[in-house]
């Protein structure tokens, strides 16, 4: 019998797990993660960015924790040796129509109270030689880091606090009885006092399993990246983004340099027909069903059909997939960008269509469940972990002895 059990061996899991420990030393606490590596999903498949939180809504989850989390995630690896990177970002305004688009996001940040700065274009050109801008945001605070290693280190430290670990170990039922939970996997069963589900792609079935109610789907959307041949990296000297429009702030691909030395472009945003498919052939016929059967998703593409079409064609068309590259660095040409790998975001849509915007958690009798935690997440995990352990029931702490 546990105490506390999680479900999800991505970061948000293992960052609850970090924090439970360091709450509740004496607790007995289990990890179950169905693949049979840490972060085989989102958290190893992302863009290793450490955000600053410019883009989110002044006082919403994600603008408090991408700002208090960036500072914590810089300071665990500093603390655990892990090899990360603040090198900045500038957020660059190509055209004139942009203009306006950048002031507004410079008035939101000050909201946010980060430490960002408007510079000219002689300023980012000492930063980006190669960019072709307008103006641009300069954000100091912005890093890279690898999260895959970030989860690992995570896991090594809670198993030295005594917490167990099971990998290969899929979830395929819940039932909360009345003093516990019990948890069934095709490695058996076990009982829980407390359920944590941090199962990314999977949250609002395991939601569903647990008999709670709500209106939310999780809609998979697939990032395609590609990679810059090795002699056109130098074109890259830290991030650069794009000024995002504001009804579509996940569209727009980046140029990225990662913590190996490579230069990431992408992600683009295609919606996927598997939840955890990232080729453009994927599909599965529950994953599929389960879109096609949601009232939200229709509602989704009725009004969003211009920009997802746009996807499609940048997904199947690499010169237009290029094009949105050249408009921040003119010199890229396709022969330079070779396709690499793919990762699917979780996000959460409504029964209206909408996208739920914010970091997303709802509670059961004996659980917890993370209801949306798409980017920036990694970047936010410690502190998702330390605010999940702030709301569990009193009950479920006064119990640990
Ligand atoms: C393309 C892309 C780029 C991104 N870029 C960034 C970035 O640069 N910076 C940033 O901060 N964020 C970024 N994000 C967001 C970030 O990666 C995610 O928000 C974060 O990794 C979510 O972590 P998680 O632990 O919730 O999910 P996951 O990493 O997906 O982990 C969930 C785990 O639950 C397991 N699981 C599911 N169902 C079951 C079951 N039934 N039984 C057992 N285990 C189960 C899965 O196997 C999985 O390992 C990006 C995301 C994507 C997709």
């Amino acid at each position: 019998m546990y105490q506390f059990l999680i479900i999800g061996g991505g970061i948000v899991g293992l960052s609850t797990a970090y924090s439970l420990v360091q709450k509740y030393p004496q607790a007995k606490i289990a990890v179950i993660e169905k693949e049979v590596e840490w972060a085989s999903h989102q958290t190893g498949r992302n863009s290793g960015v450490i955000h600053s939180g410019v883009y989110y809504k002044p006082g919403s989850l994600k603008a408090r924790m991408a700002k208090q989390g960036s500072a914590s995630m810089v300071a665990f690896c500093k603390a655990h040796d892990i090899k990360h990177e603040v090198c900045g970002k500038v957020l660059v305004a190509t055209e004139q129509e942009e203009l306006p688009r950048m002031e507004a996001l410079y008035e939101r940040v000050q909201k946010n109270k980060l430490n960002v700065t408007k510079i000219t274009r002689e300023e980012l050109l000492e930063i980006e030689p190669h960019v072709n801008g307008l103006a641009a945001l300069k954000v100091p605070t912005t890093g890279i880091v690898d999260y895959k290693q970030v989860t690992e280190t995570l896991a090594s430290l809670i198993q030295e606090a005594g917490v167990d670990l099971f990998l290969g170990t899929k979830v395929k039922n819940l039932e909360e009885v009345q003093e516990e939970v019990v948890i069934d996997t095709n490695q058996g069963s076990f009982k829980s006092k407390y359920l944590i589900n941090c199962a990314g792609l999977h949250s609002d079935r395991l939601v569903k399993m647990a008999n709670i109610h709500t209106d939310l789907k999780i809609v998979p959307f697939r990032g395609e990246y590609f990679t810059l041949a090795k002699e056109k990296r130098h074109l890259v000297k830290g991030l650069i983004y794009p000024i995002p429009n504001p009804d579509f702030p996940f569209l727009g691909v980046h140029l990225t340099r990662m913590i190996d030395g490579s230069v990431h472009a992408g992600p683009n945003a295609v919606l996927s027909l598997k939840r955890e498919g990232y080729h453009k052939t994927s599909f599965n016929p529950k994953d599929a069903m389960d879109i096609f059967t949601y009232p939200g998703f229709w509602k989704m593409a009725e009004s969003n059909m211009k920009e997802g079409w746009k996807e499609i064609v940048r997904s199947f068309h690499k010169k237009t997939f290029v094009k949105s590259l050249q408009r921040l660095v003119p010199e890229l040409e396709a022969k330079d960008v070779i396709p690499t790998h793919a990762g699917v975001r979780a996000q959460a849509m409504l029964k209206d269509g909408k996208l739920v915007d914010d970091f997303y958690i709802i509670r059961g009798k004996r659980s917890i469940h993370v209801c949306n935690a798409p980017s920036p997440a990694a970047t936010a995990s410690l502190e998702i972990g330390k605010e999940i352990v702030r709301q569990l029931p009193h009950d479920a702490q006064i119990k640990v002895s």
